[in-house]
């Protein structure tokens, strides 16, 4: 259904016929860490995020998921393989 409240006419999950069930019955603002993200919008609260109602939430563990402005460094590793080894391997052998 669509919000009533803070984004009047923006599809949300958590808009029932009794109002905003989610906790607080409303979306939270974003916080520090989010700065920079493409998800943020402006609300009649001030700046909320599209993707999750409550960004302090998304930051608990580590990086939010949905960040569009950080992404997870992963290094690989490269490792020496003996073809002949593999090969053998993969045979069952
Ligand atoms: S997607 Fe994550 S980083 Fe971006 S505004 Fe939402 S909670 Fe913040």
């Amino acid at each position: 259904m669509q919000c009533q409240t803070i984004q009047p006419g923006t599809e949300c999950t958590f808009w029932a016929k009794s109002g905003c069930t989610f906790k607080g019955n409303s979306c939270h603002n974003v916080v520090e860490a989010c700065v920079g993200c493409e998800r943020i919008v402006e609300s009649e609260i001030g700046p909320v995020c599209t993707s999750y109602p409550a960004p302090e939430v998304k930051w608990v563990g580590g990086l939010c998921n949905f960040a569009t402005h950080q992404k997870i460094k992963i290094d690989s590793v490269e490792t020496k393989v003996n073809p002949l080894k593999a090969s053998k391997r993969a045979s069952g052998r």
